[in-house]
């Protein structure tokens, strides 16, 4: 049921990966336009369908936008939700509303850009613009190029190029939450139910996203060892926009430059993603299209499952089946093994990601695979092959990672080793070079 606003104009704001109502620049920008703004957020099947009806990811949005709603409706406005295809979703809007503009925050990933270009072409049919805006990131693709003007492909000179590009005004605030009395004053329908949408609430466990001034003190020290809370736990919150990047690069220059180099990353892989689409599903580097991958799902299903026999892949793995999440270190030694020691196609283990990490993104869980199977850009050398062994022995010296996650660890009931660290090495070594001659 279309909501009441007479034939006035309006302006909507489209939330995607920015769920949050502070510091938002497409956000502002829109309520600085002169127009009362509709906040609107859909739920697109494109998206949706596919997914199985417990995914974690989706009860995070859902309980993001109850609190969106609510805080929206304090201010004497509300949030429009709808579930459905969004050109759609974007006709049916222009029929029952005079909507003169859409301003939205850019998002890179692949489909993304292209369901953006279609909108942009229903608006405009329609006498409507769409208004897009930098928000996910600090610099976008074509931002920070080398001299030649390409994109740098390499993360050490892309890094101090982008610091040196850094200034004040591109991590200043947009204060879109001092704004409240441009909204629209309407109400809209409450939130779909979850069934109404296809999907079943789970229970979160989600950290809050004000990173801590005393994770990030000591990141350096305590950021490898899986055991410690050494890291922030912000990756769902940067994947959704409920926390804004340019506050956290402003706390990352007060308090670490090792925790800046990880924002940094995150954007190196996206503006590697938007700049070279087909990373998706080919390897950065092309040579490595040769690598004769062995098919053994009964493996690749015991790597799944954390039931290789390697104590620290398992933790990994199972802490990834429970939670949704996997500390940074054992995500590179278990992509490493499925790609190196088992020589399965990387791109499996990253569906296998995809699919379970709360803070999955496109852009980061590519980047790191392909850099993990030695196959992306500025990428682990192939012949480096982690010793899952000893990154146990170095990072989780006392097993208190293992034990956590695996508790059968030490008894007769844990499996034994699904490959002999030695010669898989030598495999991958031969087969990996095999394919390098190939390519010459
Ligand atoms: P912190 O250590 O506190 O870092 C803060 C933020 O910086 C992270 O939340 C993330 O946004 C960014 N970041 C940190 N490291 C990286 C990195 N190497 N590459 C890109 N961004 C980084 N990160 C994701 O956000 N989504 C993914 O789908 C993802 N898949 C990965 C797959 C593999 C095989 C590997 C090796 C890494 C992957 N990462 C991914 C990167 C990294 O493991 C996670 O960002 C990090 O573990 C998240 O924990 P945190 O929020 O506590 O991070």
């Amino acid at each position: 049921m279309p909501v009441m606003t007479g034939n006035d104009p309006i302006s909507l704001f489209w939330f995607r990966r920015d769920l949050r109502l502070s510091d938002n620049c497409g956000l502002y920008h829109a309520l600085n336009a002169g127009l009362p703004v509709m906040p609107l957020f859909i739920f697109d099947k494109n998206i949706l369908d596919p997914l199985p009806a417990h995914d974690a990811r989706v009860s995070f949005i859902y309980q993001t936008l109850r609190d969106l709603k609510s805080a929206l409706r304090g201010r004497n406005t509300d949030l429009v939700v709808r579930y459905g295809f969004p050109d759609e979703v974007f006709g049916q809007l222009c029929r029952d509303y005079n909507i003169k503009a859409v301003y939205t925050n850019r998002d890179y990933e692949p489909y993304a850009t292209s369901r953006d270009w279609r909108i942009f072409e229903i608006l405009r049919k329609e006498g409507a613009v769409l208004h897009t805006f930098k928000d996910q990131v600090i610099f976008e693709k074509n931002e920070i190029l080398t001299r030649n003007g390409r994109p740098f492909t390499v993360y050490t000179p892309y890094r101090k190029a982008w610091q040196s590009e850094l200034q004040s005004g591109d991590f200043a605030p947009y204060p879109s939450e001092n704004l409240s009395e441009n909204y629209l004053r309407f109400r809209a329908p409450d939130l779909p139910k979850p069934s109404e949408i296809g999907f079943q609430p789970v229970t979160l466990d989600i950290p809050s996203p004000d990173p801590s001034d005393e994770i990030l003190a000591s990141y350096d020290l305590d950021r490898d060892y899986p055991a410690r809370n050494g890291t922030t736990k912000l990756g769902v919150h940067l994947r959704f926009g409920t926390v804004c990047i340019r506050g956290l690069v402003r706390k990352a220059l007060e308090l670490s430059d090792t925790w800046l180099g990880e924002l940094i990353w995150r954007e190196f892989f996206m503006m590697i993603l938007a700049n070279f689409p087909d990373v998706v599903d080919r390897p950065f580097d092309q040579r490595y299209d040769n690598i004769a991958w062995r098919d053994d799902p009964g493996a690749f299903e015991r790597w799944c499952e954390g039931m290789t026999g390697y104590p620290l892949i398992d933790a990994g793995m199972r802490e990834l089946n429970e939670t949704g999440y996997m500390h940074n270190r054992v995500r590179m030694v278990t992509a490493g093994f499925l790609a190196k020691h088992l020589l399965i196609d990387w791109r499996l283990g990253e569906r296998y990601f995809a699919a379970k990490l709360l803070d999955y993104d496109l852009a980061a869980n590519n980047g790191n695979w392909q850099w993990a199977a030695g196959c992306g850009c500025d990428a682990a050398p192939y012949f480096r092959i982690f010793n899952p062994h000893l990154q146990a022995e170095k990072f989780d010296p006392e097993n208190r990672y293992i034990k956590k996650w695996v508790p059968e660890f030490g008894t007769a009931s844990y499996p034994e080793p699904i490959v002999d660290h030695k010669a898989a090495r030598e495999r991958a070594l031969a087969v990996y070079g095999d394919a390098m001659k190939k390519t010459g």
